[in-house]
């Protein structure tokens, strides 16, 4: 199936050309257990419906952004720059 994704650099692109990591989560605090770190690295929360993702213009501009994606159908309503990290501040 092919969809296409608007880059916020680069407009309308075909889905072949972007990479995701998935779902947006939330990191575990500075020094994780192994369960906490388990957790985080290994389950998903997988919904059914629209979730943030993480995805990465791989054969493009190479820009890393956030898109807003209906899982039931791949339509993707928004996509966006992330917010700078409070460690930059
Ligand atoms: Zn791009």
């Amino acid at each position: 199936m092919t969809f296409q994704i608007p880059c916020p650099n680069c407009g309308s692109r075909p889905v072949d050309e972007f990479t995701t990591t998935g779902e947006v989560r939330e990191r575990p605090k500075e020094s994780p257990s192994r369960r906490e770190l388990s957790h985080y690295v290994y389950f998903k929360r997988n919904v059914r419906g629209i979730q943030t993702e993480w995805w990465y213009h791989r054969f493009g501009c190479e820009l890393w952004f956030l898109a807003e994606r209906d899982t039931n159908d791949n339509r993707v309503l928004e996509t966006r720059l992330p917010a700078p990290s409070r460690s930059e501040w």
